[in-house]
C-alpha cells in the first residue's frame, strides 16, 4: 500500500512518563504504517525541557505560529517533588501556560462520545464542548484580609495622574476583599477563538455570564463578544447555518443540563474551570476528552485533556502490565492530521483521520477496552486489554 504523502510537517510536541510511551506506540503501530508522516520533532519531556532551560517549549510554540498545526503528549508540569526526582535547575513553567501566552489561544475541550460509556445524563446525545477563557479574572486576583474597621476603594490612576475611585466598602469589622482585573484585548482574542472553532466545527456557540449582577465587568464581556460578532461572524454564522446564543449563567446552566448536546460552551476564566470538570466527569472518563488550543489566527494544537498518568508509568518502570486509556492521545493525532488536511487540500488525510477514529470507536464499541473504561461500561463482560494491546486492537481494525 502506497503512504499517504504530507507537504507541510505538523509540530510534534512529545511529552512524559505514560503518555510518552503511548505516544510512541501510536506513532509506529497506527500512524506511521499508512502516513509518510512529516513532524518536525519538539522533546518537551522534563529532561529535554530542563537541558534547554525550557527553550524547546518556547521553540515549539514558534513553530505553531509558522505551521499552523501542533499535536502535543501530555507534559509534567514541575512541582516540589519534580525538582527532586529530575533533579531541575529551576521549577519550569507549566508548558501549556506558556504554549498559550505564546499562541495566545482558547481551550476547547470536548468528550469523545462512544456507545457503551453513557453520561451521567441521559439527554445528553451528542458532545458539550467547554471553551475556557485562560486569562484574568480570579486567577489574577489581587486579595486582602482586611483587619478590622476602615474604608476600601478601588482606585485607577490613569497615565496623567488623574485619578477615579470606586467605594468597595465601609468596613465596620474585620473581612475580606478581592480585586480582579481582564483586557479587552484578551476578551477579544477569547470571542475570535470561539466564533472560528464554532465555524470550523459547524456547531452552535453559546456564551453566558452574569451581566445582571455584574454591570461592567461582565456585561463588557457579552458586549465584545456581541460586537465581534455582529462585525466579522454574523453572516458566516448564517451561511453555515449555526447560531451565537447569549445567556445568562444561571440560563445556561439550567439549559445545558436539559440539552441534548451538540455546541460550544463559551465559558469565562471561573466558569470553564469548575464547568469542564462537571462535563467531563459526567461524561464518563478523563482519559475520553480531547483539548484543543485555538489561537484567533488560526493556529492550532491538539492534546488530550489528562496528564502524563504518573502511576501508571511507575508500574510499567517496575515491569508491571498497565491498562492505560490512549483514546485521547489518538484523537489529538486524529485531530491535527485532519486540519493539515484541511489547510493543505489533501483530503486522503482527513479520510485517514476519520477512519483512525471510527476503528478507535468501534474498538471499545466491541467491547474491547482498557480498565478505566471497562469499570464504567454498559457493555456485558468486555475484555479488559493492557495499553499494547488496545493499541493493537485498533490497528487490526485499521
Ligand atoms: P493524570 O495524569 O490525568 O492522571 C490522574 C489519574 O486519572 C490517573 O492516575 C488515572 O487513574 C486516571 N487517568 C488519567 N488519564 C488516564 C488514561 N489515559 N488512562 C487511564 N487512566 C487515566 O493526572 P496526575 O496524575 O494528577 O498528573 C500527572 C502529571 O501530569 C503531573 O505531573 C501533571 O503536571 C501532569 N499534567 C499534564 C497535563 C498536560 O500536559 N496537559 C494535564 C494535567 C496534568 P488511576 O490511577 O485510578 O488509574
Ligand atoms: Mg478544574
Amino acid at each position: 500500500m502506497e503512504k499517504i504523502k504530507m507537504t507541510t510537517p505538523l509540530v510534534e510536541m512529545d511529552g512524559d512518563e505514560m503518555t510518552r510511551i503511548l505516544w510512541k506506540m501510536i506513532k509506529e503501530e497506527l500512524l506511521e504504517p499508512y502516513i509518510d508522516l512529516k513532524t518536525e520533532y519538539y522533546d518537551l519531556g522534563l529532561e529535554h525541557r530542563n537541558e534547554t532551560n525550557d527553550q524547546v517549549t518556547v521553540d515549539s510554540a514558534m513553530a505553531t505560529k509558522k505551521y499552523k498545526v501542533a499535536v502535543k503528549c501530555a507534559t509534567i508540569t514541575p512541582n516540589a517533588a519534580r525538582m527532586d526526582e529530575y533533579d531541575l535547575k529551576e521549577m519550569w513553567k507549566s508548558p501549556n501556560g506558556t504554549i498559550r501566552a505564546i499562541l495566545d489561544g482558547t481551550v476547547f475541550r470536548a468528550p469523545i462520545v462512544v456507545k457503551g460509556i453513557e453520561p451521567c445524563v441521559k439527554n445528553w446525545k451528542k458532545p458539550i464542548t467547554i471553551a475556557r477563557h485562560a486569562y484574568g479574572d480570579v486567577y489574577k486576583g489581587s486579595e486582602m484580609k482586611i483587619p478590622g474597621a476602615g474604608k476600601v476603594e478601588l482606585v485607577y490612576t490613569a497615565e496623567d495622574g488623574s485619578q477615579t475611585k470606586e467605594l468597595v466598602h465601609e468596613f465596620d469589622g474585620p473581612g475580606i476583599v478581592q480585586g480582579m482585573h481582564n483586557l479587552n484585548k484578551s476578551i477579544e482574542s477569547f470571542a475570535r477563538s470561539c466564533f472560528t472553532y464554532a465555524l470550523d466545527t459547524h456547531q452552535d456557540l453559546w456564551f453566558a455570564t452574569k451581566d445582571t449582577i455584574s454591570k461592567k465587568y461582565d456585561h463588557t464581556f457579552k458586549d465584545i463578544f456581541q460586537e465581534i460578532y455582529d462585525a466579522e461572524f454574523a453572516e458566516k454564522f448564517e451561511a453555515a447555518g449555526i447560531e451565537y446564543f447569549y445567556t445568562l449563567i444561571d440560563d445556561a446552566v439550567a439549559r445545558v443540563m436539559k440539552s441534548e448536546g451538540g455546541y460550544i460552551w463559551a465559558c469565562k476564566n471561573y466558569d470553564g474551570d469548575v464547568m469542564s470538570d462537571m462535563v467531563s466527569s459526567a461524561f464518563g472518563s478523563l482519559a475520553m476528552m480531547t483539548s484543543v488550543l485555538v489561537s484567533p489566527e488560526g493556529y492550532y494544537e491538539y492534546e488530550a485533556a489528562h496528564g502524563t498518568v504518573q502511576r501508571h508509568y511507575y508500574k510499567h518502570l517496575k515491569g508491571e502490565e498497565t491498562s492505560t486509556n490512549s483514546v485521547a492521545t489518538i484523537f489529538a493525532w486524529t485531530g491535527a492530521l485532519r486540519k493539515r488536511g484541511e489547510l493543505d487540500g489533501i483530503s486522503e488525510l482527513c479520510d485517514f483521520a476519520d477512519r483512525l477514529e471510527k476503528a478507535t470507536i468501534d474498538t471499545i464499541e466491541a467491547g474491547e477496552m482498557t480498565k478505566d473504561l471497562a469499570l464504567i461500561t454498559t457493555i456485558e463482560n468486555p475484555t479488559v486489554l493492557n495499553s499494547e494491546g488496545f493499541i493493537k486492537a485498533i490497528a487490526k481494525r485499521l
